[in-house]
This record gives C-alpha cells, structure tokens and sequence, in this order.
C-alpha cells in the first residue's frame, strides 16, 4: 500500500480502501461521497463504454476553487489586510467546455474571473462570465479585432482589463477606445527580474518573452498621462513562470511586483489591482521538497507569504492594500481528472525459471562460456562476471552474423544471458557500480498500456515531468514484477520509465501479474492541468473517451459523456474525407470480384469491416462490436 506514496500526492482525494481499491472522495470529509475507481469502471463498461477514459470529477474542480479562495481571504483576515482577492482562471490551462462552466458557475460566490490569451479565449469568457464583480483579465497579442471585443465587453457589464505586454499595444487600445468611446481598463504586464527555479519558468528575468521592462513601464506611463488616459491605468501583472518550487521565489517575486506597483501609484495611476498571475504548484511526487515535480510549501503557506510581503511593501510606501488576483490553473484544475488504461500486454525479460531448465541438449556447446561463468559466480566476482556475459554474449552475436551460430542456439545464449544477469541482480544486487545500477531497468517487464503518451500524457515526453501512475485495484496484493510502460504508439518515445519515488525518481513500476481473464487498470493521476490541451495525434490515435462523475445530494451521476476520437474523426483532422476512403475500397473491391479474386459476398464482409473500422475507436478494442 505504501509503495505508490498515495498518502503524499493524493491530497486527501484520493486513497486505498480497504478491498485494496484505488478510491476517490468527492466532498471533503464526506465518507459518503467515497466510491471505488474500479466500480466506476465496471459501470462504463456496462454501458459499452471503452477503456482508455479519463474521469473529470467536478466536485473536486469545486472543492479546488473553494481552497484557493478560502486560503487567499483567511490570509488575509488573519494579517488584517483591507483589500480582497479575486481568483482568475487561465482558459490555456484546460479549455473543455465543462471546466470553464464549472469555474464559473460554482466560482460566482468568490467573484472568480478568466484570464484569456487570445481572441478565442475571450470569446469563451464573455460568454461565460456573469458576474461584474468577476474580472477578465485579458493577456497575450492583442489586434483590433481583440481590443474590441475586450471593450465591447465592458459595455456588456463584463469587467475585461486590457494588459498591455508590448509597448506597441498602448496605441491600438487608445486608438480603439476613442473611436467606439469606451474608457478601458488598463494593465501592464511586468517583466520581474526574478527568475524562478523549476520546468516552466522562462517567463522571469530579463530575456522572457513576454512583458515590459522598467524603461518601457515608464515610457507607457508617460504616454498615458500624455494623452491623459492614465487614470484607466488599473492593474499591474506579472507571472514568473507555472509550477514554481520554491516559496523563496515567490516571496521575491511579490516584493518586486509590489514595489512595482506602489512605484505606479506614486506615478498618479488609480491602479486597485495587483495579478499575481499563476505558478503555485502541484505536489506531483509527493515529496513536498523544492524539486521540479514537487512545491516546499503549502496553498496556505503561499497565501500567507505574498499577503504579508504585499502588506509590507505597501506599508512602507504608503500605499493603500490592491485587490490581489491571482492566475492559478494548474492549482485549480490538476486534481480533476484521471486516466484509466488497461495493459494489454506484457514483455518478461526474466520469469524466475532455474536457468539451465529446459535446455536444448543441441545447443548447450554454442552456450559453453556463459554456463561456465554462471558456475564461477560468487558475491566476490560479481561485477566480474556481469561483464564477462557481456562479452561472450557480444561474441555470439557476432557469431551469428558470420553464421557460425544458429538461430536457435542464440535464442538460447540470450534466454541464459537474462537469466544469469536476473541471478546476479537477486543474490547480489547491492554490489555498487554503474552497471548493477542499470540492472534493474534492464531486467523489468515491459507493460503494454492501452494509451498514447503523446495524446494523454504530452509533458512526460516532453520535458520528463513526473505523474502518480498506480493500479487502481488489487492492491490488497502484493505486486510481483517490476516494469516500465509503454503505450500502443510504435514510438520508442512512447514510453514511460521514470516514478515517484520516495526520495527519488524510481526506474520502474511495482506491478501486478496480469490477472487470468480480467482487466489490470492503471490509473494515471493529477492530469488535469495542459494534457488534454497539449496532446497530438501521434499515430492517429485521438481523443480518449471522457466521463464526467459528480456526487450530488447523495447519488453519483455520470454525466457529459464524450466519446473519444473515431477514426474517421482523427482521419479527417489530416484531411482525408471518411466517404471518399470508403468509395476507393469499393471500387477496389469491385475489381477483385470482376477479376474473380472474391465473391460479391466477400466483397459485402471486407466493405463492412471497413465501414466498421472508420467508426471505431483509436485505441485498442479488446471486445468487437458485432
Ligand atoms: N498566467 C499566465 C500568464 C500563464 O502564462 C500561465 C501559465 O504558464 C498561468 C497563468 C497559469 O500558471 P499555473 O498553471 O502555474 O497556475
């Protein structure tokens, strides 16, 4: 149970019941409100639902929400600060639909807002936002056509603030303004000369992309108050990257944001609003430490620190508390999902069998060195050994290429060669060197995953990031194998063979033999955050499906069915057209009957199969519709 460190990254939502299942609990302290990811399984796929599927539970988007707010206004009172907070969701993070709704909807009693990075983004925000106490904070390029929806959006009673991240930007927002005779609420996005340890965090320091430096801060100022506009000049933004570490960083951040900030109020500016922006990250490995996978400090702990560092900030400069926003996704969103994979397969280097059992009497000669080293062996010559198999095992396959060893007789050399080098591991794998170090890696399982790393899981590939992977059931066993994981993409990439450790990144997985006829599910967790926005049709694999479950006045609803990708569906985002495929198949199969290749019944079964094809499901299908 202690194995998969549960108790550390699952966060109070998730955990392992007492039947050894992999249980998620949808309203804080509600025992209740616990139910079993397997039975949530079994009930989809009674539906005809197919694995993969990932999970969306909204009570915890809620829960999430409620967190975030709770902490910023408690730190607040407890430090007597006398401005607000106004939490504002980052579309990019997770765009669906249901999230943005669910933000919104139960977001509305914290006045909770949207940040947009393009006109599509704002677009979903004005939309959606009914609340003027609510803000849209509106980052990222901006050309007419986004200024004036953002405009046309305070008309409208949506509270939009225009940020401006280029000194270009000013001009169009001023020219707009004028003409359609709105006055706008006007921001500026700083460029922090802090540089925030962690994966994502390029959005600090001088050479990050975004934002204006000190001398094009002044410069707007001054064009402001030029053109006598500077009284819209409310907001002052800054982002130091997305899942920051360490809490030293962010306290420095919030210093030099604040003395921003006062700077600009000193300038003559009403301002009344400091954003934060995002970066409170995930505990994702459950380390609680300041690696990149992990945060060394609490939501509290965040909401305090940036509370008191802007309370003193201000104090000093004589400066009336802002209202605080803040950018969190990540914080807000990770949680809610989770995705379920069957393992189809697996790959044994080693099963345990007496390495000289069942040897071909024909082949032991061609096996003569490695037998020997195999009898030499002891806990003083390992290391020794582990290279002299190497070398003999070099030397048959250089053999076979010069046909002085048979096929069979190296199948033989390779089938001793592991299990030799999985006895050393066994008797003598504490040995320290480089080469025992990968033994471990070497000798375990591959498990075949119904999925696709780069449609489900885009970030392990990309930049090494670190999710809870754990079976979901049949944790009242002990797992036997240890393995990495591979998914159906025929990519090498496509493969996942780093885990949360305890205090370190684990080569391999403990897993379960694979059951005699049932599923054994994986559940991949805390993949709510830029996944499903990331992910790419590698190998056309597509969309998973997607299930949303939400407990409610005591009953569990599945709601807001998606059904995953067809292939049609991933085969006309590349542009091919379903019907014209399915017409050249039947032109080529009305030839093979003209030619009496087939019969025209033959020619029916390959045109349904074919049909059939286009309308199911990219991932692996283990029971055929009929
Ligand atoms: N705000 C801005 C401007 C961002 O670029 C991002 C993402 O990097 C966020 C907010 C969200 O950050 P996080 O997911 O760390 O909360």
């Amino acid at each position: 149970r202690k194995l998969y460190h549960i108790d550390s990254w699952g966060n109070d939502y998730f955990h392992i019941s007492e039947n050894g299942e992999i249980e998620v609990r949808l309203k804080d302290k509600d025992p209740k409100s616990q139910v079993s990811l397997l039975s949530i399984v079994k009930g989809l796929q009674e539906r005809g639902m197919k694995l993969p599927v990932l999970l969306r539970f909204s009570n915890i988007l809620d829960s999430r929400i409620q967190h975030i707010n709770e902490s910023f206004l408690g730190a607040m009172k407890d430090a007597g600060y006398t401005g607000t907070y106004r939490g504002v969701y980052p579309i990019k993070v997770n765009q669906q639909q249901q999230v943005v709704e669910e933000i919104c909807k139960y977001g509305k009693q914290y006045h909770h807002g949207l940040e947009t990075g393009s006109k599509a983004e704002l677009l979903i925000a004005l939309a959606h936002i009914d609340d003027p106490e609510a803000y849209v904070i509106c980052n990222g390029y901006k050309d007419e056509e986004y200024i004036d929806l953002a405009l046309r959006g305070l008309s409208i009673g949506v509270q939009t603030v225009l940020v401006v991240e280029m000194p270009g930007e000013v001009d169009i927002i001023l020219e707009r303004s004028r003409a359609m005779g709105i006055t706008p609420n006007i921001g500026l996005r700083m460029k922090p000369s802090t540089v925030a340890s962690g994966h994502w965090t390029d959005s600090g320091g001088d050479r990050s992309v975004f934002g204006l430096n000190t001398t094009q801060v002044i410069q707007v100022v001054d064009k402001l108050r030029k053109e006598q506009m500077l009284d819209s000049l409310k907001l002052l933004h800054y982002h130091l990257g997305s899942q920051i570490p360490n809490i030293r960083d962010i306290r420095m951040g919030a210093t030099e944001a604040t003395r921003f900030y006062c700077g600009l109020v000193h300038e003559g500016a009403p301002m009344g609003l400091l954003d934060i922006g995002g970066g409170l990250a995930i505990d994702y490995d459950g380390s609680h430490t300041d690696s990149s996978n992990s945060r060394n400090y609490s939501t509290k702990e965040y909401c305090d620190d940036i509370v008191e560092e802007v309370m003193t900030i201000c104090k000093e400069e004589g400066v009336a508390h802002p209202t605080l926003l803040s950018e969190s996704g990540r914080a807000l969103v990770s949680y809610y999902s989770v995705l379920l994979l069957n393992i189809l397969d697996t790959n044994i280097f080693w099963n345990g069998e007496d390495v000289e059992a069942n040897l071909d009497q024909e082949v032991l000669p061609a096996l003569e060195n490695l037998l020997y080293v195999r009898k030499m062996l002891n806990e003083k010559n390992a290391q020794e050994c582990l290279n002299d198999l190497n070398y003999y095992r070099e030397e048959i396959r250089n053999k076979f290429l010069y046909g002085k060893v048979n096929m069979r007789e190296r199948a033989a050399a390779e089938h001793v060669y592991w299990s030799i080098v999985a006895e050393i591991k066994q008797s003598y794998g504490e040995v320290e060197s480089p080469e025992f170090e990968k033994l471990e890696q070497q000798l375990s399982d591959i498990y075949y995953g119904n999925f696709s790393l780069f449609q489900s899981l885009p970030d392990v590939w990309a930049i090494d990031q670190l999710f809870p992977i754990m079976p979901i059931h049949m944790l009242d066993k002990r797992p036997d194998r240890k393995a990495i994981l591979s998914d159906i993409t025929c990519d090498s990439e496509g493969k996942i063979d780093r885990f949360i450790g305890r205090w370190e990144v684990e080569k391999t997985l403990s897993l379960h033999s694979l059951p005699e006829n049932d599923d054994y599910i994986l559940g991949v967790f805390l993949v709510g955050a830029y996944q499903e926005t990331l992910g790419d049709l590698h190998n056309l694999l597509g969309d998973t499906n997607v299930v949303s479950v939400t407990y409610e006045d005591g009953k569990f609803r599945l709601h807001n069915e998606l059904e995953g990708d067809t292939v049609a569906d991933v085969l006309s985002y590349v542009e091919y057209e379903p019907k014209h495929l399915e017409a050249l198949i039947r032109n080529k199969a009305e030839r093979a009957v003209q030619d009496g290749k087939i019969t025209p019944l033959e020619r029916r079964r390959i045109i349904a199969a074919y049909t059939a094809g286009l309308r199911g499901y990219t991932y692996y299908e283990t029971d055929q519709e009929e």
